[in-house]
């Protein structure tokens, strides 16, 4: 069941147009908030979720590059109004051994993961500072906790996102502003989808729920968390993830 919130808020949800951050753009249209969905390149996939949703504010930039998200926030503010809520979800994956991983494999990772994360919290939170609220909610993984086997590149920026979180919990702590990360296991994505069968066999029977799980998991830990009412959540990480590993 879906409630219609009585809120002006603004949501930017980066990735927002595929997998868990579509999800998100999805449920908190549907709440009653004004959505801004970001992506990088899959303009047929941004092209059916605009028809699917209705949500028209969607735009391509890359949240690797500073200068790209400081033009991509300018037209954000433009078209809805003060960013109140960020939601740093976009990301990839260039899985390979240490030993054979290239720069660019480890440069992609860091900069499209984590580089974001502070490329778009940085151009937002003066605002949500001077307006005494905001929200910032960044998406983590398991394996940024656990570490995982020819993720070097994504561990660490997935575990550095819950270091910066933390830190920037702290700074905006008396300011209305709130900082939060999520930190899914196993979710039905094309991400998961692209793991071979095999494989994600074997993952799924490591997972105490035996099962994959669903994006509106996520996005039902986002609406709670972007509530105006949650005002006493900062600083933590969650783990949503079947019970595969408990911190
Ligand atoms: P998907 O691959 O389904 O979607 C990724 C989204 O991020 C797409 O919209 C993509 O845009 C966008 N994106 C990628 N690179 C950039 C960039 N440089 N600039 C702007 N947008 C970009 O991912 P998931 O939904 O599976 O994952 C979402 C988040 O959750 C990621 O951070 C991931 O690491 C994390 N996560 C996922 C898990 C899972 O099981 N799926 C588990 C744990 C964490 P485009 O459509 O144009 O390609």
């Amino acid at each position: 069941m879906t409630r219609k919130i009585e809120t002006s808020r603004v949501i930017v949800v980066t990735g927002g147009t595929r997998g868990i951050g579509a999800s998100i753009s999805k449920m908190m249209h549907k709440f009653g908030y004004k959505v801004a969905a970001t992506y990088m390149g899959n303009d047929e996939a941004a092209k059916e979720f605009k028809e699917k949703t209705g949500i028209e504010a969607v735009f391509k930039f890359d949240v690797g590059d500073f200068a790209a998200c400081e033009k991509g926030i300018a037209k954000i503010e433009a078209k809805l109004g003060p960013i109140d809520i960020l939601v740093n979800n976009a990301g990839i994956t260039r899985d390979s051994f240490l030993h054979k991983m290239t720069p660019e494999k480890w440069n992609d990772v860091i900069r499209t993961n984590l580089n974001s994360v502070f490329n778009m919290s940085r151009l937002t939170v003066e605002g949500m500072r001077s307006r005494g609220f905001g929200r910032i909610i960044s998406i983590s993984s398991i394996n940024g906790l656990s570490g995982a086997m020819g993720q070097t590149n994504y561990a660490a920026a997935k575990s550095g996102i819950i270091g910066f979180s933390k830190s920037l919990a702290l700074e905006v702590a008396g300011k209305g502003v709130t900082v939060n990360v999520i930190a899914p296991g196993y979710i039905e994505t094309d991400m998961v989808r692209a793991i071979a069968p095999e494989i994600l066999e074997k993952i799924v029977s490591k997972i105490p729920v035996k099962k994959l799980g669903t994006t509106r998991a996520i996005a039902r830990l986002v609406a709670f968390l972007v509530d105006d009412d949650n005002q006493f959540t900062t600083g933590a990480t969650f783990n949503v993830n079947g019970g595969q590993y408990l911190a």
